[in-house]
């Protein structure tokens, strides 16, 4: 019975504390120890390509436009080079859904695999600031013992340059950060001219900075442990089938010491109880207790315990990627009923997402009639409506457009002041119109019209409005 009971229940007392906080409630700082090894090889690689595509995105342009914009403040949107406005609210819903979607399936799946390889917060902690701290402090023994040291003038330079260069990193992606909002061109006029000339963009660098700065030099494992909300859903998302980083325990309990010239007891599992898995952990566990919310899957343990494995000459993977149930049972099953449905949801999503991008128009047109106004009647005998009309051009080129009454030949549809409609590149045009229908055609106190928007005598999009003329007496 002993081999079906899950390890995770023996001793489940670790989870009534975190490892960063002691008794007192007090911050206990993490030195974790220098990682090495395939993984973390691995990592490096892919944080060096999501640094530099971080890094190099905002100067994309494509014919003079940015790649990736994401401006909340003018509400100006571009990506991958196409410009979207507030009015694709329902294609950002629907993508932020499948966005949401996607990642609970991949967490089910594959468990905080995005936490150690692709999140902002690993990439910058662990590939960029915990590196710095390393090249300058060293390695954990040494980083404890600068920490204790009085302030010597080799403290005073270690600490000093050391935060200096952080807070230059932290300008850089403030920087960087900004320009995905505002734009390179806006960035970059910002740096060139006096803070007093553009305050706000110039505090909202600052204060980047700060949150950066503060984040990565003094946060640090903090966001992931008690700030992130992905990390709090992941004891629904995941179950005994996700794949995470975990210690086998069928195969390393007993865990125990290994002694010189002595053989290893019979029931001694192939843990060694080194804790270097511990000592190298960025968030200060033991995964030998079993998935914890506090493990980003960063994979270090995974690399330190194969050393080890290595040493003792034992097989790799006592700590590895792998599932609950594939440590008890020997099998699992990626698929199941959960994964299936969250499948078929996504799909459904992605679907209607590309059904709806495929027919999205290059102009769109908001046609409102003018509130507090009913209809007025000319000496032509015509029935007047009054509308306040929105354009959005959603290209980069100005455009030149037209509009005509679909359902209504004798109609008449005028903007107000008679210019011509004319809506600049990846810009909004707002005018007013009159429509009139002559009174003999009108049969209901609320008439359905269908505007229709041309360029070049092209069909861009159609309107259907409703046109108000008075109570008509049935005969
Ligand atoms: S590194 Fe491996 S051998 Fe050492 S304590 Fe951790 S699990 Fe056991
Ligand atoms: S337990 Fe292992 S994978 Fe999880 S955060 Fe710690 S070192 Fe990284």
């Amino acid at each position: 019975m002993a081999e079906e009971t899950n390890f995770y229940e023996y001793d489940s007392q670790f989870r009534d504390t975190i490892s960063t906080v002691d008794e007192q409630g007090k911050r206990i700082w993490i030195y974790p120890k220098k990682p090495s090894g395939r993984f973390h090889k691995a990592r490096v690689y892919v944080a060096i390509f999501l640094l530099a595509l971080f890094f190099v995105t905002p100067f994309i342009q494509i014919d003079g436009h940015p790649f990736f914009l994401f401006n909340v403040f003018e509400r100006k949107f571009i990506i991958f080079g196409v410009a979207f406005w507030p009015q694709d609210f329902i294609l950002f819903a629907l993508a932020f859904i499948a966005f949401v979607v996607f990642i609970v399936l991949f967490t089910v799946v594959f468990g905080r695999f995005w936490c150690g390889w692709a999140c902002p917060q690993t990439v910058f902690m662990e590939m960029v600031f915990r590196k710095i701290e390393y090249w300058i402090e060293g390695d954990a023994p040494q980083q404890r013992k600068l920490d204790k040291a009085p302030w010597t003038q080799e403290k005073i330079l270690k600490k000093g340059s050391k935060h200096l260069i952080f807070i230059v990193i932290s300008l850089l992606i403030a920087h960087t950060a900004m320009a995905y909002l505002i734009g390179i061109e806006e960035v970059k006029e910002i740096v060139s001219k006096s803070p007093m000339e553009n305050l706000s963009g110039f505090i909202g660098l600052i204060a980047f900075t700060a949150i950066f700065y503060g984040v990565f030099a003094k946060f640090r494992e903090q966001a992931c442990t008690t700030v992130c909300p992905y990390g709090r859903f992941q004891g629904v998302f995941l179950d005994k089938k996700s794949i995470v980083v975990a210690y086998d325990w069928m195969r390393g309990e007993k865990r125990g010491k290994l002694k010189k010239n002595q053989a290893p007891a019979p029931d001694q599992g192939d843990c060694i109880d080194c804790k270097l898995c511990v000592h190298v952990c960025p968030t200060g566990i033991d995964i030998r207790n079993g998935t914890q919310l506090e493990c980003v899957n960063c994979t270090a343990c995974i690399d330190v315990c194969d050393e080890v494995m290595d040493k003792v000459d034992k097989p790799r993977g006592l700590i590895r990627y792998t599932s609950e149930e594939q440590i008890q049972h020997g099998h699992n099953k990626i698929f199941n009923a959960r994964s299936i449905a969250y499948s078929v949801v996504l799909c459904l999503i992605l679907g209607l997402l590309t059904i709806l991008l495929a027919t999205r128009t290059d102009v769109e047109v908001t046609m409102l009639r003018v509130p507090g106004m009913l209809y007025q009647e000319t000496d032509e005998g015509e029935i007047q409506n009054l509308y306040n009309v929105k354009f959005v051009n959603k290209t980069f080129e100005e455009v030149n457009l037209e509009v005509k009454l679909e359902n209504f030949p004798d109609g008449v549809i005028e903007r107000v002041g008679g210019e011509a409609i004319q809506v600049g590149a990846n810009a909004l045009t707002d005018a007013t119109f009159f429509i009139r229908i002559p009174k003999s055609q009108i049969t209901a106190t609320k008439t359905k019209l269908e505007v229709g928007v041309y360029q070049d005598g092209e069909l861009m999009v159609t309107e259907d409005i409703n046109f108000l003329g008075p109570i008509v007496l049935k005969k």
